[in-house]
C-alpha cells in the first residue's frame, strides 16, 4: 500500500483553490520573477529550473518568404513547483496556433512505428482486448498506433488536433475526431457510449495547458474496469542524462514519476504499474485504472520507482536547481567543437530536424555559418528552415552530394538508426557527432 505524506493535505487544498485555467496562465515575468502559478496545484512558481534564453515555437520551420517576415521569439525559462514538483513552462501560445497545423508525422520514424506496433501487440495479450473492446487513442497523430489495432480487427477511435495530419489516418482506416481533448469532448464521447476499455495518451501530457482538465477527461471515457496507459519523456532521466534540448514551448509541463502519481491520484485514477522505456531520451509508460475496491493491485515496479525518484532527490528543489550548470558546459562544449571546426576549414552538416534541434541550436546561438545545412526525410519539411537558426532543411540526399567531414544529429535518440543508415560516410572519412548527454565524436 502507498502512501504520501502530505496527500491529503494537498489535495484539500487542489479543490479549495480555483481551478488553474487557460487564461490564469498567460501571465508575464515582472522584474525577472514569474507571476506565473503551477498549472496543476496553483502555487506560485518562482524556482528556476533552467533559462534556455528565447526561441521560436520548435516545429514552425518557417519557409523563406516568412524568414522574410520575422518570427516571434518567447522565453524557454523553465519553472520548478516547489509544492507538487511539476516542471513546467508558461504558456506564451494557445495550442490552437500551436498544434492546429502540427509538422510532426509519426511514421516518418521506423524505430516509433516499431515500438508502436509491440505496445499494441502486448497490450492485446496482457489485457485480452479483441473485436468487442474500444481503445481510443488521445493524439493520435497520422494513426501510426491505431493501425495495428485495425488489423487486428479491434475497433478504434483517434483524436487529434492538428488537421493536417489526422488526414493522414484515413488511409489507415483509423476513424479519427479533429478535435482538441478535455472533459467537454470527453462528455460528448461518454454521452454517446463512446467508452473505453483502453485510453491511451503516448507523448501528450507536456503538451496540455489545461493539465486538469485532461486527466478528468481520460477519467470521463475509461469504461470502469477500463485500462489507461500514457507515456511520456521521464524527468528523471532528462535530469540525469541532461537532456536540456527536449525542453520546448510545445512541450509545457515535464513529469516525474512522483508528480504524475499525484496527478492521477487527485483524478481518482490509480497508477498500478509503470515500465521505463528508452524512448525519447528515457520515457514512462504508466498504467493507471479507476480507484476502487475492486481496482488492480498495485505492482512493485511503482514502489521501485518512488524511490528511485526519492533518492535522487526529486522531492527537494537541490536537483532542480543544480540541472541548469550542465546545460551550459554542453553549450560551451558544442560551440567549442564547431568553432574549431571551421577554423580548421571542415565541413559539419546536420541530420534531422527535430523539435529538439531548436532549443538547443538558439540556447547555442549556432547558425548556418557553423552548420551549413541539415537533412530530414519528411518531404514537409525539406526546402523549409530549422526555426530561429535558419540552417536550411534538405533532402538527405545532400549528404553524399558535399560529402561533409562531420555530421551532427541533431535527433540524437535515434542515433543508432541514423548511424547505421549513414554508415557510408565513413567511406570519406566522415564521423558523426552526437550533443548529448555529452558533446561526443564517433
Ligand atoms: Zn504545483
Amino acid at each position: 500500500m502507498l502512501h504520501y505524506a502530505g496527500l491529503n493535505r494537498w489535495k484539500h487544498y487542489l479543490f479549495k483553490t480555483p481551478m488553474v485555467t487557460t487564461a490564469t496562465l498567460n501571465t508575464q515575468v515582472r522584474g525577472g520573477r514569474s507571476t506565473a502559478h503551477c498549472r496543476f496545484c496553483d502555487a506560485p512558481l518562482q524556482a528556476t529550473f533552467v533559462n534556455l534564453g528565447s526561441s521560436p515555437l520548435c516545429e514552425s520551420y518557417p519557409s523563406a518568404e516568412q524568414i522574410r517576415r520575422g518570427e516571434m521569439h518567447y522565453p524557454l525559462h523553465v519553472y520548478v513547483c516547489e509544492n507538487c514538483w511539476l516542471v513546467q513552462l508558461e504558456q506564451y501560445e494557445t495550442p490552437e496556433s500551436i498544434f492546429t497545423e502540427y509538422a510532426y508525422f509519426s511514421s516518418y520514424s521506423d524505430t516509433w512505428l516499431k515500438h508502436a506496433e509491440n505496445y499494441c501487440e502486448k497490450m492485446i495479450e496482457r489485457f485480452g482486448l479483441n473485436s468487442d473492446s474500444l481503445v481510443i487513442e488521445v493524439a493520435s497523430n497520422d494513426g501510426y498506433l491505431l493501425q495495428y489495432m485495425v488489423q487486428r480487427n479491434i475497433p478504434v477511435l483517434g483524436v487529434e488536433p492538428a488537421a493536417n495530419v489526422a488526414k493522414a489516418a484515413d488511409a489507415k482506416r483509423v476513424p479519427t475526431l479533429v478535435e482538441f481533448f478535455g472533459t467537454r469532448l470527453a462528455e460528448q464521447l461518454a454521452t454517446k457510449q463512446k467508452q473505453a476499455d483502453l485510453v491511451l495518451g503516448n507523448n501528450v501530457l507536456a503538451q496540455v495547458p489545461d493539465l486538469n482538465d485532461f486527466v478528468e477527461g481520460l477519467k470521463i471515457i475509461l469504461k470502469p474496469n477500463g485500462l489507461l496507459t500514457l507515456e511520456f519523456p521521464h524527468l528523471l532521466k532528462l535530469i540525469e542524462l541532461n537532456e536540456f534540448d527536449t525542453i520546448y514551448h510545445e512541450h509545457f509541463s515535464y513529469f516525474s514519476f512522483l508528480t504524475t502519481v499525484r496527478i492521477l491520484n487527485v483524478h481518482g485514477l490509480k497508477v498500478f504499474d509503470v515500465e521505463e522505456l528508452p524512448t525519447h531520451g528515457g520515457s514512462l509508460r504508466v498504467y493507471a485504472c479507476h480507484q476502487s475496491p475492486q481496482s488492480r493491485p498495485t505492482q512493485d515496479s511503482v514502489g521501485r520507482l518512488i524511490e528511485d525518484e526519492e533518492k535522487a532527490g526529486l522531492h527537494s528543489i537541490e536537483a532542480y536547481e543544480s540541472f541548469a550548470a550542465r546545460a551550459r558546459q554542453t553549450k560551451w562544449n558544442l560551440l567549442n567543437f564547431l568553432l574549431t571546426a571551421a577554423s580548421e576549414g571542415k565541413s559539419v552538416a546536420g541530420y534531422g530536424a527535430p523539435g529538439k534541434s531548436a532549443t538547443l541550436l538558439n540556447y547555442c546561438g549556432i547558425k548556418s555559418d557553423l552548420i551549413e545545412y541539415t537533412v530530414d526525410r519528411s518531404p514537409y519539411k525539406q526546402g523549409r528552415f530549422l526555426p530561429g537558426s535558419h540552417i536550411p532543411i534538405q533532402h538527405p540526399g545532400r549528404i553524399v552530394e558535399t560529402k561533409p567531414d562531420y555530421v551532427l544529429i541533431l535527433p540524437w535518440n535515434l542515433k543508432n538508426e541514423i548511424m547505421q543508415q549513414l554508415e557510408f560516410i565513413r567511406e570519406w572519412g566522415g564521423k558523426f557527432v552526437v550533443p548529448i548527454p555529452e558533446l561526443s565524436i564517433e
